[in-house]
């Protein structure tokens, strides 16, 4: 089955059993479901796959310890268990990482207190946790973690969460979804609904965004995963009589070299004005630090990092890392996402905003749509499982009663990249077999990147390069993205847009010193060569992605205005 773009507009059309919208972690968890089962589905994504919230995430697969604070057992247990899965369906893109919370002699909460926390962490997850938690000592800290600010530590429990790339396992599953038999077509809008005679919502008219078509989709049922834009589709098919669905707030991430800020674990900080909890996060060659929490009212679109956001994060990280002061100019790049958070039902904005639950909810309407709200990146597998279940039920309420379906198993099967993945998590061994396919070609730095980055299909890519050494230049110089990532992104991986490479197929948006700006040349031609874009549309691209760098450097447009 093609994992082309253009093929996927082709295929788009006609009736289904299932038209999810959005092309988040929710959505494409929901298509790859209801296709496993047997339904026909078709997935419409006005942007690229994860250009929402799920490529702007803190890319943690995690329990949520801070949940426990709030007693919202239930909703660790599930995410904990969720992690599980995940380790076991996606190994090569869910990984192990430290987390160490510095208690101070001076913290509100004592080490006895947090450690008793930690058991409960623990055993939530059944005693099933990558690894089980340990108390440091202050001098074990500072031989761990020397950046950290040790005066008048008590200790650091050290526990264990995961780390993700979120796009990806977005993008994965809507790989799975593909391969399953669904049409996942990524820029293509859901501009309105299509209704019956009793006004219930059977399909919607779809826009290419990138050359403009129009087409219909006829669906049994429609499910709206649109995150941050729940609102704005509910609103497609009926005013919103009872005010907003969601109460989404903005959170922001900042990214620094590492040697600016070199961290082995994930730290867990209070900010020192507020006390809101953030991380300082290693990420290869990188750091990174999040997150903000603040009420966002504007267009889910227009999202960005502010000078104050910038400046909130550096003044969490000086006071626990006073050695290793960040200042402005260390921020490479940022990234602002918003949480699609349920509104609290009868409450007005009084609410603190990290009090604001991440439970999400399941409506559907009068006019049949399907409407999954809230959540989390890490329970994402169970919210899709739910709402394909409810779909079904509708599905059977209309008496449409698709044949030979199977029962869920997104538990149970491997995301593409970890099919074949070795049972011992080795990621250095699948980087030697990456290496030999290229013939030795690939340098050791670039067999690694491909092996965590890919997974198993990274045999794939390295295959390519041992036909065709060119394929192996690197985009930046002394990094390890490579010319191939580009073909594999645009044959195999759905990309259509320059954006789509440089942001979330290659990550050189948030990793490169100029964001990718140096590459550019380079992966538009190559783009351009294998998509069939005239000049103009190259310059299009081009000019598109200059736009996206933009966004996310405004804020030092406030630091220039003084
Ligand atoms: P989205 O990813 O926003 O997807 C919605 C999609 O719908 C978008 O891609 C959009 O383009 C598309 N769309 C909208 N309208 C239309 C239309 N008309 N037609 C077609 N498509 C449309 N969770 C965790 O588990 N771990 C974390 O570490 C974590 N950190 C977070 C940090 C931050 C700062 C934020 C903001 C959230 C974090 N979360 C985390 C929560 C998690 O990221 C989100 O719950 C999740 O990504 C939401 O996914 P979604 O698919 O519902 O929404």
């Amino acid at each position: 089955m093609s994992q082309k773009r253009a093929d996927m507009w082709d295929r788009l059309g006609g009736e289904v059993d299932l038209l999810v919208i959005g092309g988040g972690i929710t959505g494409c968890g929901v298509a790859r479901d209801a296709a496993r089962r047997g339904l026909s589905v078709v997935l419409c994504e006005m942007n690229d796959f994860a250009y929402g919230t799920s490529s702007r995430s803190s890319k943690l697969v995690h329990g949520g310890l801070r949940y426990l604070e709030h007693y919202e057992f239930s909703l660790v247990f599930e995410a904990v268990s969720e992690r599980r899965i995940l380790l076991d369906i996606a190994p090569h893109l869910v990984n192990p990482l430290g987390f160490l919370f510095p208690v101070y002699n001076d913290s509100a909460r004592k080490l006895w207190f947090i450690n008793a926390g930690m058991w409960l962490y623990d055993g939530l997850s059944l005693f099933r946790s990558p690894k089980l938690h340990t108390t440091l000592k202050p001098d074990e800290v500072r031989e761990q973690e020397p950046a950290l600010n040790c005066d008048d530590l008590s200790g650091a429990p050290l526990y264990y969460d995961c780390s993700t790339d979120d796009a990806r396992l977005t993008l994965e599953n809507a790989l799975d979804a593909a391969k399953a038999g669904a049409v996942v077509a990524s820029w293509a809008k859901v501009k309105s609904f299509v209704k019956d005679e009793q006004a219930r919502v059977v399909g919607a008219m779809v826009e290419d965004q990138v050359s403009g078509a129009i087409k219909e989709v006829r669906a049994h049922a429609v499910v709206n995963c649109t995150g941050p834009w729940t609102d704005r589709t509910v609103a497609m098919s009926k005013a919103l009589s009872s005010g907003p669905l969601l109460r989404p707030t903005k959170g922001v991430h900042i990214v620094v070299d590492r040697d600016k800020l070199p961290l082995t674990n994930a730290v867990v900080a209070q900010h020192p004005k507020d006390k809101r909890v953030l991380f300082g996060i290693p990420w290869g060659d990188r750091t990174y630090i999040g997150t903000t929490d603040t009420d966002y009212r504007g267009d889910p679109g227009d999202v960005a990092a502010t000078l104050e956001d910038v400046d909130y994060l550096i003044e969490a990280s000086a006071a626990y890392f006073p050695n290793h002061r960040l200042s402005r100019d260390d921020v490479i790049a940022t990234w602002a996402g918003l949480r699609p958070l349920m509104a609290p039902i009868g409450s007005g904005s009084d609410i603190d905003e990290s009090a604001v639950s991440r439970e999400h909810q399941i409506i559907v309407g009068q006019d049949g749509l399907i409407t999954i709200a809230g959540g989390k990146l890490t329970t994402y597998r169970r919210m899709a499982a739910e709402v394909v279940d409810n779909a079904l039920k509708l599905l059977r309420l209309g008496n449409h009663k698709p044949k030979n379906l199977k029962a869920c198993e997104t538990a149970e099967e491997p995301l593409p990249g970890a099919v074949g993945w070795p049972e011992d998590d080795d990621h250095a061994a699948v980087a030697e077999q990456v290496q030999e396919a290229s013939n030795g070609r690939l340098d050791d730095d670039v067999a690694r990147h491909l092996a965590n980055t890919y997974g198993m299909r990274g045999l794939e890519l390295a295959r390519r390069v041992a036909k065709d050494e060119a394929l192996g230049a690197r985009l930046v110089e002394g990094r390890p993205e490579v010319l191939v990532q580009v073909d594999w992104a645009c044959e195999e991986e759905l990309a259509t847009r320059l954006v789509d490479v440089m942001v979330r197929r290659t990550q050189l948006f948030y990793r490169d010193h100029d964001q990718g700006l140096g590459a550019v040349p380079v992966v538009a031609d190559r783009m351009a060569e294998l998509l069939g874009w005239d000049d103009a549309r190259k310059e299009a691209e081009v000019a598109g992605y200059q736009d996206e760098v933009r966004l996310s450097r405004a804020w030092r447009e406030e630091v220039a205005a003084g």
